[in-house]
């Protein structure tokens, strides 16, 4: 078989912890497998030069904060071939310019556009370990490029993808991806396997473990992807491609992000042309909107309600301010709040089974919680509530759906009947 296996930033935390790695891939190597291994950089590592950087006021996007964040992967590949060597293994260090990793130019957020895989070939036809720094490319012009935080994870699927690997393996801090925060809900189970869609709609879980880019890539080319713990041998939890039985599940996992502010237009006009009024300013910039719910007109006026991240809230308030003055002067027609949080039920199972929105509403209005915005997708509901239920809605839609219970042991959905989602 041909495994990739990449390791971040605390699994190559220290020269032991390096050890550790290099047994492991030796051993991989020694049971007949061709192995390729991505690194991240040593824990701590890449904040630490990026603050170096930032004393030095660079600009956005700046070529030269690549230059210097970039290394951090460099010294921990050359450090784990060396490592594989000290254990009479054989190895050879990559970096993204050597193999190479060809990106578009956006620095800081490039994106990886093809992979030129001989080299690494010819490296496992010597009996070698390819070790590949990961978070890294180069331009068209040759300028070193960096994939954005966590970018090693999407550099491993991507390597994968290149060689038609049979897996690629993720190891991590944690043993896999749970049914909701373990930290919030003590019962939480980890998940044998998750389908890729389940993968990205859990953002807010996955993104911890699991860059949401390398889960595009995976979807994408069919790289199944194994995350799991380098501190044991325990099996994780595999993202892989829907499979039928995955339906029988309804709900796979709870999620909060508490990452998202709310933005209210009140009284806008009801006429053609005023969402794009509204929303091509944000886009201009960048500014992500998720949630949007736009109600029916009264007397020829609506409201419309949206999310953004937090971050880019108070650009977003300015900008409509700007941008549109026709809908947003008179200061009150504008509103904003960032004391929410989105919790979501995620499953494909929800597009053949009814009920799920009706044990979501109920088990939240047991609690008391208002729900102030819904909104759905063929596998998800999401419910914006005040931010300080955010845990207890998520202990209770954990509760509700039965989670921390074994798959075969969940109680049906009420007034269960085939499609539909009543
Ligand atoms: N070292 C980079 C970071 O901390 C990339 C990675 O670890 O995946 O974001
Ligand atoms: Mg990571």
């Amino acid at each position: 078989m041909l495994i990739v296996q990449k390791y971040g930033g605390t699994s190559v935390g220290s020269l032991e912890r390096i050890r550790a790695v290099a047994a492991r891939c030796v051993k991989a190597q020694r049971e007949g497998h061709e192995v390729a291994v991505v690194v991240s950089a040593m824990a701590g590592e890449t904040n630490r030069l990026i603050e170096l950087t930032s004393q030095l006021r660079p600009g956005p996007g700046d070529r030269e904060v690549d230059v210097v964040v970039a290394t951090g992967e460099q010294v921990s590949a050359g450090l784990l071939a060396l490592a594989i060597r000290e254990l009479g293994g054989q190895a050879r260090s990559f970096l993204g310019h050597q193999i190479k990793i060809l990106t578009d130019s956006a620095h800081a957020r490039a994106r990886i556009q093809a992979i030129e895989a001989e080299r690494l070939r010819a490296c496992f036809a010597e009996g070698c370990v390819a070790v590949i720094a990961g978070f890294q490319g180069i331009d068209e012009r040759g300028n070193i490029t960096t994939l954005g935080r966590g970018g090693s994870d999407t550099t491993g699927v991507a390597i994968a993808a290149a060689l038609g690997a049979d897996a690629c393996e993720i190891y991590t801090d944690v043993d896999g991806v749970y049914t909701a925060d373990p930290g919030v809900v003590p019962g939480a189970r980890k998940m044998e396997r998750i389908s890729y869609e389940e993968m990205l709609e859990l953002a807010s879980l996955g993104a911890k473990v699991l860059q949401i880019r390398a889960v595009e890539f995976g979807m994408k080319y069919g790289v199944p992807i194994h995350v799991r713990s380098s501190f044991s041998e325990a099996t994780g939890t595999w993202v892989v491609p829907e499979e039928a039985s995955m339906e029988d599940i309804v709900v796979t996992g709870v999620a909060a992000d508490r990452n998202e502010s709310k933005i209210t237009l009140r009284a806008v006009p009801d006429v053609t042309g005023v969402a794009r009024r509204i929303f091509s300013p944000l886009s201009a910039e960048g500014i992500i909107v998720d949630m949007i719910i736009q109600n029916i007109s009264h007397s020829g006026h609506t409201d419309v309600t949206f999310t953004v991240p937090k971050g880019d809230r108070e650009r977003a308030i300015e900008l409509l301010a700007e941008r549109c003055p026709e809908l947003t002067g008179e200061g009150a027609n504008l509103a904003w709040d960032d004391d929410i949080s989105k919790i979501s039920v995620v499953g494909v199972g929800m597009r053949s089974h009814a009920g799920v929105a009706r044990r979501m509403f109920e088990a939240l209005a047991e609690e008391g919680i208002n729900i102030q915005m819904i909104s759905t997708s063929e596998i998800k509901i999401s419910c914006v509530i005040r931010e300080k239920y955010s845990e207890l809605a998520t202990r209770a839609l954990h509760d509700a759906f039965e989670l921390e219970r074994p798959e075969g042991e969940r109680r049906a959905l009420e007034g269960e009947r085939p499609a539909g989602r009543g």
